[in-house]
């Protein structure tokens, strides 16, 4: 497996090799099913729309749909307007969606149409139904990666939906805003349940709890039950603040509804792990709102786990890699559980990667090799060099973990190859319970697999 990775690092400029990351439309698009009754539509060549309906699908094991302008030569050379005319008639005819969010793919991006010109000659030549939208994000994939594409994507919504509204008097309960990143289904569904928990009525962008993890029912439904609603973004200016989880994925949406609306916003950590959670259970507290005992136990039983494990996390050592938000918050919880993280890595640009790794890892930095914008070929390399106890990511660490023979957790985005992960949390309190489970069992298993039979142990 992997045999033809050298140990020797050499300095590569022009070859990528098993990136870490993917391109911005399958964000986009992402995000996009996170509305309500909206069909994403990817503008390009059709071979994009496939491949990122069928990456998602494998991941969250639910269909995934998605519209295509599919681009011919000719529109490539002529343009998209025609394709996406046409494409936008048909869908609303076919599948009747309130919304179709519109992405960019490079094809589209390097002939440069002109996205917003195209939707207004849609609205005004009446292919756009009463009551019905149209929205778009330009998603060049040879800028960022997936994660900019789920940003570009939450920005639009604001564009397109915010206002500034002053009178906030009708709500019952204060409305909370909240940005969930670039996370699960069931993540977005313990996010909104913490929020909930202490009073504030949130709205949620996007939501994909209920899209993505919808019941099997026997009948098939195009739209299902979840998502935020147009109502619920054209409010959006009701809210008292706007927290974005993760800078990467959510902090441009919260900024632009602070500029668009006046909505004050507040850029967390993705809350993965105990001390990240607690930030953010810290700002749902400077709100205003009392903790519930609930939660205050929930914190316990995990302080409490933390205890009950430390002997086998403790100085061992962790290669992590993925979503840079994932990364940085799963760092600084591997560090708060005693573990070394000799290596993280991202594909995602960005130098706030390694700006803030360093701040978590403090005077322990310079013994991480913090890697930002690189592939897991180099991660390989880095592991060969400096061996690790245990490997977490995404499904594509299982060759290294098969060739250098590694325990392995997986995290992130995408899982291919494990059923489950988008119904179980790994944000908050719960989820991070949830994470030394998984951590622990690769480890012991490791363990009992590698143990002579007179060290084969029962109790651990
Ligand atoms: S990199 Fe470009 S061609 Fe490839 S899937 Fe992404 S948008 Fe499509």
């Amino acid at each position: 497996m992997l045999s033809q990775t050298p140990t020797k690092v050499s300095q590569r400029s022009a070859l990528r090799i098993n990136p870490a990351k993917t391109c911005q439309p399958i964000g986009a698009m992402y995000a996009a099913s996170g509305i309500h009754n909206c069909l994403p539509y990817s503008h390009g060549s059709q071979g994009c729309c496939s491949y990122h309906r069928s990456h998602l699908t494998r991941h969250f094991k639910e269909p995934f749909m998605a519209a295509t302008s599919s681009f011919t030569e000719g529109a490539s050379v002529f343009g998209g307007q025609p394709n996406l005319l046409q494409g936008l008639r048909t869908a609303f005819a076919a599948y009747d969606p309130d919304v179709i969010a519109v992405n960019t793919t490079c094809l589209s991006e390097t002939i440069g149409d002109d996205i917003p010109q195209i939707i207004g000659e849609a609205e005004s030549s009446g292919i756009i139904p009463e009551g019905k939208f149209v929205i778009h994000a330009n998603t060049p994939s040879y800028d960022g990666s997936h994660v900019t594409g789920f940003s570009n994507m939450c920005v639009s919504m604001v564009k397109y939906f915010a206002t500034r509204i002053e009178d906030s008097s009708e709500a019952s309960a204060p409305q909370l805003n909240i940005v969930p990143g670039f996370v699960d289904p069931a993540d977005m569904r313990e996010i909104r349940r913490l929020a909930e928990s202490v009073g504030f009525t949130v709205t949620m962008f996007p939501d994909t709890a209920g899209v993505l993890d919808a019941p099997q029912t026997g009948s098939f439904q195009m739209y299902p039950d979840g998502g935020v609603t147009v109502d619920e973004l054209r409010n959006l200016g009701r809210g008292v603040k706007t927290l974005a989880l993760g800078p990467f994925a959510s902090a441009e949406a919260a900024l632009q509804l602070d500029k668009i609306a006046g909505v004050p916003h507040e850029v967390l950590d993705l809350p993965v792990g105990i001390a990240a959670t607690d930030r953010f259970i810290g700002a749902l507290n400077a709100l205003g709102a009392a903790i519930p005992d609930e939660i205050t136990t929930q914190r316990g039983q995990l302080v409490d786990l933390m205890c009950d494990v430390q002997q086998h996390f403790y100085n061992k050592k962790v290669a992590i890699f993925g979503d840079p938000d994932h990364v940085l918050s799963l760092t600084e919880f591997c560090r708060d559980l005693g573990m070394i993280p000799v290596h993280i890595l991202t594909g995602t640009p960005g130098k706030a990667f390694g700006r803030k790794a360093t701040e978590i890892l403090g005077d322990k930095a310079d013994q991480t090799n913090i890697e930002g914008e690189q592939d897991l070929f180099l991660l390989h390399q880095l592991i060969k060099n400096q061996p690790v106890d245990l490997l977490v990511g995404t499904s594509y660490g299982k060759y290294i973990a098969r060739a250098e023979d590694i325990p392995f957790v997986r995290f992130g985005w995408p899982i291919l190859d494990r059923f489950g992960h988008a119904l179980i949390p790994s944000l908050g309190y719960a989820g991070a319970i949830q994470l030394i489970s998984k951590m622990s069992d690769a480890l012991l298993d490791r363990r009992d697999r590698d143990s002579t039979e007179w060290q084969f142990e029962l109790v651990l």
